[in-house]
């Protein structure tokens, strides 16, 4: 599963970001915009990858199709997932919240829909709450104003937002290790899915998964990477190595984890547009790797064909 062998140097030259978020979710970018943003960047695979919706497919899709050059969409969504903790971890009751990057799978498998419906309207509940607490406490948070943009499915970044443009926070950063923060008294928990059952369901909707930014410490307690290797065993596809938030030794240990478990290792910037400092394309994914994650899936397409699958015969 390494880069090497004949070819892999004009292999490398192929730009692939596999998550990313747009407006229909908590990015700044609206999904066509992101397919701007992917051909600005150089990038030849692009995919979208919201929380909980699948809502700018269509848009990103309509526009990867048009794009000024060949660019690849893979349609995809991150799902609000809970795992076991660390066995060392001090969580309460032993979970924590995990994200898991979904791909290629059938957007109208039932189970999928049902659920992610219910996260949701988990996550309206969870971000009124929060800011109702706010407000309840003299800050400036104006809770309907929140909740104006119905084609946005909400997010603590976007009470950030709110508390950076008001000056009660200094920045986006700020908000979240203060008053977003899981020690603050305005936080509220969501209640997500197993992310066992998460695996299971997008397997068998056709498509493959893969657990976003494991070691991401400064988000939490981390989960239980003995979890990692079950979940391999039950259909889980890949670990996300190379993410910002992790150094270069959690970027060894999961590529090591990758090779042991059989799992494929990415590597993506967590696009959120002006709601993260990140850019598009500042992490990638190796050929081989993608490869690999996309031959797993037999659920729906990659939109579109990126510019080196014409010379891959070889
Ligand atoms: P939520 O899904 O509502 O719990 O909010 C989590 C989202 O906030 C994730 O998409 C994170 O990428 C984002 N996030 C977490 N920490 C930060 C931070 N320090 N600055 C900007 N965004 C953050
Ligand atoms: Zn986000
Ligand atoms: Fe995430
Ligand atoms: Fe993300």
């Amino acid at each position: 599963m390494r880069r090497e062998g004949a070819g892999a140097d004009r292999l490398d030259t192929v730009r692939i970001d596999l998550h990313a978020h747009t407006t229909a979710s908590d990015g700044t970018t609206a999904p066509r915009a992101l397919v701007d943003e992917a051909v600005a960047a150089g990038l030849d695979v692009v995919a979208i990858t919201d929380h909980d919706t699948t809502a700018g497919w269509a848009e990103a899709t309509e526009a990867a199709l048009s794009a000024p050059r060949p660019l690849s969409l893979v349609r995809g969504m991150e799902w609000s997932c809970e795992a076991r903790a660390e066995p060392a971890g001090t969580e309460k009751d032993g979970r924590v919240s995990v994200h898991l990057l979904c791909y290629l799978f059938d957007p109208e498998d039932p189970a999928i829909v049902a659920e992610t419906e219910r996260l949701r309207g988990e996550r309206a509940r969870r971000l009124r709450v929060m800011a109702e607490r706010m407000a309840t406490d003299g800050l400036p948070v104006d809770v309907d104003a929140l909740f104006a943009d119905p084609g946005r499915v909400p997010g603590r970044p976007h009470l950030a937002r709110v508390l950076v443009d008001h000056g009660v926070a200094e920045s986006m950063q700020a908000a979240f290790a203060g008053p977003l923060s899981k020690d603050s008294p305005y936080y509220e928990r969501k209640s997500d899915t197993p992310v066992e059952d998460a695996v299971r369901a997008v397997t068998a909707a056709g498509g493959v998964t893969v657990i976003a930014h494991p070691r991401a410490r400064s988000r939490g307690a981390l989960m239980d990477m003995a979890q990692i290797v079950e979940l391999a065993e039950s259909g889980l596809a890949g670990v996300e190595a190379d993410h910002l938030d992790h150094d270069v030794d959690d970027r060894a240990y999961l590529r090591d984890l990758a090779t042991r478990a059989g799992l494929v290792a990415t590597g993506s910037s967590d696009f959120h547009g002006a709601n993260k400092t990140v850019r598009l394309g500042a992490e990638l994914t190796a050929p081989d790797q993608y490869a690999a994650l996309v031959q797993r899936a037999n659920g729906i397409d990659v939109v579109g064909t990126r510019r080196a699958s014409a010379d891959e015969g070889a």
